[in-house]
């Protein structure tokens, strides 16, 4: 009963359906759920109790930091301050608009990728976004790009979510979802692929609305007109929808300027606040 109860969560999930939500529906007795019965008024009518959610905790990850400069632009800008700068502009502003929001680091110091992806579970992040700034061979590439991990192809992550659940005893918490109870391998890996397929479909989906509020920003070109899929280390955190946000290219001189200007960085900051409130609003919907 309690294997259909999460498999049935897990579907739903895959389906877009917010995880929690569902647990507890799929939790629900049949005569719970049968509340609606013949003597109550049609279900159009009834108002639903509207459900207090906790805030979307999304942590935030400035690119580079430390020995580890990232792209330097011809004017001698280095990509690990510009994604600084605009990470903490982020977090101030996701907070404000009331999410949870949390930097991989704080100042400039190198924080080695997995470890970028091991913080994001300490704080049980909703949504991962890493913060860089591209650089090309040719100096006219230009505009934003957004990534998020490869769907096809990539054994790896399978992988490193099956290690991770059988690493750490503690983690019995994979995208919400309680595996603690289930002993049946089987089970265990349908639940792990469902979780891990859920989280990418959202990171595409947080990606493409992330895209569409970058579009808007004055003096900024998409790259990419579409979500990319690519195998960074960064977005390995197999059960947390992860994006890569590649915002200008440093290797362009205009482009670098923008970059370097508060006014510039503020415009990406409210975009990213906008696009992150777009998809969390498709999330209240569900
Ligand atoms: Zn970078």
């Amino acid at each position: 009963m309690m294997r259909r109860a999460l498999l049935k969560a897990l579907f739903f999930s895959a389906c877009g359906l917010m995880l929690p939500a569902t647990v507890v529906r799929a939790g629900l007795t049949s005569r719970e759920q049968g509340a609606a019965s013949p003597a109550t008024p049609p279900a159009r009518s009834v108002k639903r109790r509207p459900v207090k959610r906790r805030p979307l905790v999304i942590v935030v990850d400035p690119g580079h930091g430390g020995a580890d400069p990232g792209a330097v632009g011809a004017l001698g800008t280095y990509e690990k301050r510009i994604t600084l700068e605009v990470a903490r502009k982020l977090v101030r502003g996701l907070d404000a608009a009331g999410f949870k929001a949390h930097l991989t680091r704080t100042g400039d110091y190198f924080v080695p990728l997995r470890k970028r992806v091991t913080i994001a579970r300490r704080y049980r992040a909703d949504l991962f976004v890493s913060l860089h700034a591209d650089a090309f061979r040719i100096s006219s590439a230009r505009g934003a790009s957004v990534y998020s991990l490869s769907v096809s192809g990539t054994p790896e992550p399978d992988r490193a979510l099956r290690y991770l659940v059988e690493r750490e005893n503690s983690v019995d918490q994979i995208g919400g979802v309680d595996l603690g109870e289930v002993d049946d391998p089987t089970v265990r890996d349908i639940l792990i692929d469902l979780s891990q397929k859920n989280a990418r479909n959202r990171a595409v989906a947080y990606g493409g609305k992330l895209l569409t509020a970058l579009k808007q920003v004055p003096g900024l070109r998409l790259h990419f007109r579409a979500v990319k899929q690519a195998g960074f280390v960064v977005l390995k955190a197999p059960d947390i929808p992860s994006v890569l946000v590649e915002m200008a290219f440093l290797s362009n001189r205009d482009e670098e300027i923008q970059l370097r200007k508060a006014s510039f960085q503020d415009a990406l900051v409210k975009a990213l606040i906008r696009g992150t409130q777009s998809f969390s609003r498709t999330l209240s919907l569900a």
